[in-house]
């Protein structure tokens, strides 16, 4: 009898076990409940990360379409659409997150974050080719919301959209806004903008006594002290400051931590930390999110690891262990940035480095680090353990639908509780 139920006890843990496995050529397996899933899409068209909390909410940051016309030389940009240039991005993000959501019996959106108003993350309607029955054109998230539901959009903006200037003439805002009406009016989306010191914005929908804890940081120059939900504005009073010392539209981004028992995710838009010369010390957005961010366990790389982003004061703070670059230029990552991340100067022990994508000039430029990546293309997908305690990453195909895993790594162990 005893052996008997010691027999199935083997028996169940060895099927649990060939469930729960994973191999490389097979597709991700969907999310099970308790698990924190953070799915990097790659489309080659900017940054797009779906997150599935432990208890099935779900929550999109960022949606790209970048302009098809690079606005510095007035030339088509030629990078391809991923998994193949039949769809726009905004399509594929939908049908990327329509699978990994088919768990629910109707796949949505619970949350969007748009970080900030840039076509690398949200879409441009200069794509103009696609129009909603509503007028406005389908581009990033535009699209994305033509292809799955979406309930509830925060942005830096709402309602007004005029810090730090207004945004009147910015045609990649207005076509938002009219998508914003038309979806408020027809399909009862909720918009509100993202708070700096705020937790209780993006939260569990489905089982409020989930314990993962989405902190808002910093936006629109407002940065959490670290105290309860208190924040600080970093920029100075803006009138009359020279035009090219105003705070950008980088600088305005949407950072947030997400915690999740032992894990910590750290998303941080397009914030420089690096200051290019003549500007003032203000616009490092870094240096103060490092005074009230602890060590974390994975890092989205800042402004796609340009050269103005990742200071060596935030990666010696925050110590990822693994860092996601979202790469889509040839810009993307800088030597330097790449060389800081990968240095034990910055902070001791190891870390392993992913990027979504890396165009031919950005591999020559960073050959001496290619062989240190983890990954040079895909999507790159963070699966936390329920409880979060440990997690992979998984590094799936972008050029196939299907997305059949190419690699994985770990377990890794999360750092610690804070
Ligand atoms: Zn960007």
């Amino acid at each position: 009898m005893v052996v008997g139920r010691l027999l199935l006890l083997l028996l169940v843990t060895i099927s649990t076990r060939y469930v729960a496995a994973q191999r490389v050529g097979e597709p991700l397996s969907v999310w099970q409940k308790g698990q924190l899933d953070i799915h990097h899409i790659s489309t080659g068209q900017g940054n797009a990360a779906l997150l599935i909390l432990p208890d099935g909410t779900s929550l999109l940051i960022d949606a790209g379409a970048i302009d098809p016309v690079d606005w510095r030389t007035g030339k088509p940009r030629d990078i391809p659409t991923r998994p193949d240039t039949m769809r726009q991005a905004g399509e594929w993000i939908a049908r990327y997150a329509r699978n990994a959501l088919r768990f629910r019996a109707d796949p949505a959106i619970d949350y969007v974050l748009l970080t900030h108003f840039h076509d690398d993350h949200m879409g441009t309607p200069r794509h103009g080719i696609k129009r909603a029955a509503g007028g406005y054109v389908l581009s990033g998230i535009t699209e994305v919301a033509e292809y799955i539901s979406v309930h509830r959009v925060l942005d830096r903006g709402w309602p007004d959209y005029s810090y730090p200037q207004s945004m009147e003439a910015d045609s990649i805002v207005a076509n938002y806004r009219h998508f914003l009406s038309w979806q408020q009016k027809h399909n009862g989306l909720t918009v509100e903008r993202f708070q700096a010191g705020r937790t209780d914005q993006i939260v569990s929908k489905y089982n409020s006594t989930c314990p993962v804890k989405i902190r808002n940081l910093m936006v629109n120059g407002e940065c959490w002290t670290g105290k309860g939900t208190q924040t600080k504005h970093l920029f100075p009073d803006l009138t009359g400051l020279p035009l090219l010392q105003r705070p950008n539209e980088n600088m305005c981004s949407a950072v947030l931590s997400i915690h999740y028992g032992d894990f910590t995710y750290f998303s941080g838009g397009d914030i420089p930390g690096v200051l290019s010369f003549g500007t003032p010390e203000w616009h490092d957005m870094e240096t103060p999110l490092a005074a009230i961010t602890g060590p974390i366990d994975v890092k989205l790389v800042d402004h796609h690891g340009y050269r103005d982003a990742e200071n060596s004061v935030l990666l010696t703070a925050l110590k990822p262990r693994v860092l996601v670059i979202p790469a889509w230029s040839t810009s993307h990552p800088a030597p330097e940035v790449l060389e800081r991340m990968l240095s034990t100067m910055t902070y001791d022990g190891k870390r392993d480095v992913f990027t979504t994508n890396l165009l031919q000039e950005a591999k020559t430029l960073n050959k001496q680090w290619l062989a240190q990546l983890k990954s040079q293309s895909g999507h790159v997908v963070i699966r936390v353990e329920p409880g979060g305690k440990r997690y992979r990453v998984f590094v799936l195909d972008d050029t196939q639908e299907i997305a059949p895993i190419k690699a994985i790594y770990g377990f890794y162990k999360a750092k610690s509780k804070r």
